[in-house]
């Protein structure tokens, strides 16, 4: 760029045009840390002040509510500052979110954060470490490390054990995955994977295990009949004796498993599939055991209920979601492997990024063993977690929603309103409203109608699901808020909502003129 002589004497030595100055004032560098001082302690004015308000887990706002205030705002006309800014954010975003940080807020895995892992998250972002190379992160990649090791040691898998940070269990299962192909390729002494040596692999998970599964069946390239589901007993756990005769099933028609993926807390039911059984099995057929601890893995840090995850030790990976058990803020993600040397599947050396010549510099990256490139440093909320609580303190406040999930299921089984399905070891609860006499064929009907009014009314939130067939509301605790008051209170809603939705049909019903 070429500016004519006299136009850049006429500028004060050093400076940009007029309007860049106020551009730049809002990149964070040496010269504007007082402007991100006062703009980030705005914003977390304006947060506290929200979350300190709730007196309800959501506004019940509706998407035609919300899509118009949305649609409303031009995105080409800046207000220019941040406390308009916020105005507005608290119009369209604050104002209606829902709040897991609410004890009435019962519906899916998202657990109310700790302040520990705030400030990580405001550090991690601040700096913007990428966690790719060491040339972008420097001890950011050595503390990654040491949570991974941290991690692994947990769950006992040994010295040779290794593993990533990624962005949620959908991705650690993707990964997993991966690599459990690419194993089972390499020791039937396939080099190269091509569509017809896929189609003949399977995946042994069970009926209530997670969907990710299937999604990644499909991202690797195997067809839909690749993932064969096992059935669960009454409580929701993988069937052991099913589980070997489908091994066997597969090795007598010429398919190859290439792993059983065994679920430590189901998404629905919170049940933990029967880890030694099952690596028993994997371990006489020669089969990769993926476990899938993405909600259980708090039991890691349990102080009374570790032994509930007896066997994932033999486990060839492990997914961990710390942020569905370890009250971190999303994303908080690892994939963890017995034997460090299978991440070389995830490995591509790329000149720009991490050239073969780095490895023999003993430099350390983390980019050879993720899926990912550019990467968020995710572990400094762990690592700020345990710096500051400490990993018992964690494990308490898990301790505490499973303890009080195991009152709501004992609250419910004595409650003719309610029928209850299994009880978990983690923090679920599944149930339905049974509606006696005429209104009993209305049940589907009146646990969806139930679940929704309570959700638009907003006093609480719970999930659905269904049990064979069947529509059931669920609670997934993860706040050490919720009182038992607070479940029984939401139970006599529920049942308000469904007896109201029974008692309107079956009179609208009666009133129906016959013929
Ligand atoms: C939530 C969950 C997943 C998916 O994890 P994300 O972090 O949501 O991607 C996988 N498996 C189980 C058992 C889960 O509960």
């Amino acid at each position: 760029m070429s500016l004519p002589g006299a136009t850049v004497q006429a500028l004060p030595t050093g400076a940009v045009p007029g309007p860049a100055a106020t551009e730049r004032a809002h990149l964070f560098t040496a010269g504007s840390v007082a402007h991100y001082r006062r703009v980030l302690a705005d914003g977390i004015d304006r947060v506290a002040d929200r979350v300190a308000a709730t007196d309800r887990p959501f506004t019940g706002a509706t998407p035609q509510d919300l899509a118009p205030r949305i649609a409303g705002i031009d995105l080409d006309r800046p207000l220019g500052d941040a406390g308009a800014a916020l105005d507005e954010l608290h119009d369209v975003y604050l104002r209606d979110a829902v709040y897991f940080h609410h004890p009435r807020y019962l519906a899916h895995l998202n657990c109310p954060v700790v302040i520990p892992a705030l400030l990580g998250e405001a550090v991690l972002s601040a700096v913007n470490s990428s966690m790719d190379t060491w040339d972008q992160s420097a001890g950011g990649t050595l503390i990654e490390r040491r949570l991974i090791d941290w991690t692994v040691d947990r769950i006992g898998l040994g010295p040779a054990a290794d593993g990533v940070f990624s962005s949620g269990g959908t991705q650690s299962n993707l990964q997993a995955m991966l690599l459990a192909r690419e194993e089972a390729l390499a020791r039937a002494g396939i080099g190269q994977s091509r569509p017809e040596t896929l189609s003949g692999l399977r995946i042994l998970t069970s009926a209530a295990g997670h969907f990710s599964v299937q999604k990644a069946a499909k991202l690797l390239g195997l067809g839909p009949e690749a993932v064969i589901t096992v059935g669960t007993d009454a409580d929701r756990r993988m069937r052991t004796d099913e589980l070997a005769r489908e091994i066997d099933r597969c090795r007598r028609a010429g398919l190859r498993v290439m792993a059983v993926v065994a679920t430590a807390g189901t998404t629905d039911f919170g049940s933990i599939d029967p880890l030694p059984a099952i690596a028993d099995s994997c371990a006489v057929a020669g089969v990769w055991l993926h476990v899938d601890a993405a909600y259980g893995c708090g039991l890691l840090v349990s102080p009374t209920r570790r032994h509930l995850l007896d066997g994932i030790e033999r486990a060839d990976s492990v997914t961990v979601d710390y942020h569905k058990s370890f009250f971190q803020p999303v994303s908080s993600s690892a994939l963890v492997v017995r034997d460090r040397r299978v991440l070389r599947h995830a490995t591509w050396h790329a000149d720009y990024l991490n050239p073969a010549r780095a490895v023999e510099q003993r430099i350390p990256n983390q980019v050879d063993k993720s899926l990912q490139t550019t990467r968020r440093f995710d572990a400094l909320k762990l690592w700020l977690t345990l710096r500051i609580m400490g990993p018992n303190a964690v494990g308490a406040l898990f301790d505490e929603v499973v303890d009080r999930a195991d009152a709501a299921w004992q609250l419910l089984t004595e409650d003719p309103r309610f029928e209850v399905v299994t009880r978990s070891p983690l923090s679920t609860v599944v149930f339905r409203y049974l509606p006696t006499g005429p209104g009993r064929q209305l049940v589907d009907e009146a646990n969806l109608y139930a679940r929704e009014a309570l959700a638009t009314s907003g006093a609480a939130l719970v999930a659905g699901t269904t049990v064979d067939g069947a529509h059931h509301l669920k609670l997934t605790l993860l706040n050490p808020e919720t009182t038992e008051d607070d479940i029984a209170h939401v139970l006599d809603l529920l049942a308000e909502h469904a007896g109201w939705y029974v008692r309107t049909r079956t009179a609208g019903e009666l009133s129906c003129p016959v013929g």
